[in-house]
């Protein structure tokens, strides 16, 4: 797939992963860049790639050491701005398309950052908490050298919390000797962090999600909705479309695939998962075995909510949804993409679908400079009226240009990212 591209030395060729799935996605778009074109290749490089390494003393007296990173990848509209993962399988190659991703989303929904992404690559479920504090507060120091409210925000990303955010911003603020809540986002309300926050990734996945509904004659009302990943977006997005009256019919997850034909009782579901860590054991579905089946299963709306990579050229001829909504970043390889867009499946990207995290980040970030807070009806207000507005931005081009709502999503916010470069132009 990437045989054409320049394979940077610091990734081997078997280990390219997601970044070949980005640097494909720009080469879909580069014919829709006109003269800006000429510019490209700054979204096919990193600015900036920090590796850590991160040291900690288990509760038992060993030492453990863990692999960070924190990848800036463009700052051309503003700081650095994306989460903070913490995962067994984290790579470079994944956190480097991870943060081209957040690049291109902060400019399709015209957020004034660039984009960064941080991980770790640990498994959380492996250490205790007060391992988790001492990883993630040296992972903060070691990372302190390029990130600063106006140089690169983090935020929670797959397992990080408001529990980590609030351990970094101490940390931060520590190591600086002033308090420094506009660090990260994704903090505790006590902290300066900003109501609705934590369901703001799930409420724009809803929103986005009725909006294609309409475009295409869908009623949400008794719609049949299948997510993969029921922690913060999925779990939120299926409660809203739930109380919208829609039944979500099937859940997969780490642990298990659940299915109920009258509609899963997503906040028992929700409880569930607290308390067990996963959708296993669910006593309100029926669980099959056979991981697989999950794409077959007869749906209106798919949406993964999980990991990259999910829909592929084996499974994408097997969805029957007519709209899918990417609330993860990155789940559908580009091979994937042609054959749903063969089947008229529409897809709505993740760098639009899962911006509503994002957006009310920089919410939380202007609140935390001008020190006033905004009501949680002024926040969703706001969320939602710039998640229509992108929306409906991308679709019209995508309408106009005759592409998918990827490459239209893409031309929207690399042409934002371009033309910034160009007008700073290059120093020294
Ligand atoms: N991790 C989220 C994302 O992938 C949110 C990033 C942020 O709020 O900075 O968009």
């Amino acid at each position: 797939m990437s045989s054409q591209h320049e394979i940077p030395s610091y990734l081997t060729p078997q280990g390219i992963g997601p970044w070949a799935v980005y640097l494909e996605q720009i080469d879909r778009v580069t014919p829709y860049l006109g003269s800006l074109a000429r510019w490209v290749e700054t979204l096919k490089r990193p600015k900036r790639i920090l590796i850590v390494d991160v040291p900690i003393e288990r509760d038992d007296g060993t030492i453990a050491h863990f692999e960070g990173y924190r990848v800036q990848h463009n700052t051309s509209r503003g700081p650095g701005k994306g989460g903070v993962r913490f995962h067994q399988d984290v790579t470079l190659s994944e956190v480097m398309a991870l943060s081209a991703w957040m690049t291109v989303k902060n400019a399709a929904v015209n957020v004034p950052y660039g984009g960064a992404k941080g991980g770790i690559r640990l498994d959380p479920r492996l250490l205790s908490q007060a391992e988790l504090q001492r990883v993630t507060r040296r992972y903060t120091s070691e990372i302190g050298i390029i990130i600063g409210p106006n140089k690169d925000i983090p935020a929670p990303d797959v397992n990080t919390n408001e529990q980590v955010m609030a351990w970094m911003m101490d940390t931060y603020s520590m190591n600086e000797g002033s308090t420094s809540s506009g660090v990260v986002t994704g903090k505790p309300i006590s902290l300066g962090g900003s109501l609705g926050r934590r369901e703001a990734t799930g409420r724009g996945v809803f929103v986005v999600g009725c909006e294609a509904a309409t475009r295409i004659g869908m009623e949400i009302k008794g719609a049949r909705i299948a997510v993969q990943g029921f922690g913060n977006v999925g779990s939120i997005s299926a409660r809203l479309f739930v109380e919208a009256g829609a039944r979500v019919v099937a859940v997969q997850d780490h642990q298990s695939t659940v299915y109920a034909e009258a509609g899963l009782d997503v906040l028992a579901l929700q409880e569930h998962v607290r308390e067990h860590g996963g959708v296993g054991g669910f006593p309100g579905g029926e669980h099959i075995s056979d991981r697989s089946r999950f794409w077959s299963v007869d749906c209106d709306i798919l949406i993964p909510a999980a990991l990259e990579q999910q829909i592929t050229e084996q499974n994408a001829g097997q969805i029957t949804a007519k709209i899918v909504i990417e609330g993860a970043n990155g789940p559908t390889m580009p091979a994937a993409d042609d054959i749903l867009h063969d089947k008229g499946v529409l897809v709505v990207p993740d760098v639009i679908a899962n911006a509503g995290g994002v957006t009310v980040s920089y919410f939380e970030w202007v609140q935390d400079f001008s020190s006033f807070f905004w009501t949680e009806d002024e926040i969703n207000l706001r969320l939602t009226r710039i998640m229509r507005e992108a929306f409906a931005g991308v679709w019209q081009l995508a309408t106009e240009k005759k592409v998918s709502l990827r490459t239209a999503a893409f031309i929207v916010g690399c042409t934002r990212v371009l033309q910034a470069r160009e007008m700073r132009g290059l120093y020294p």
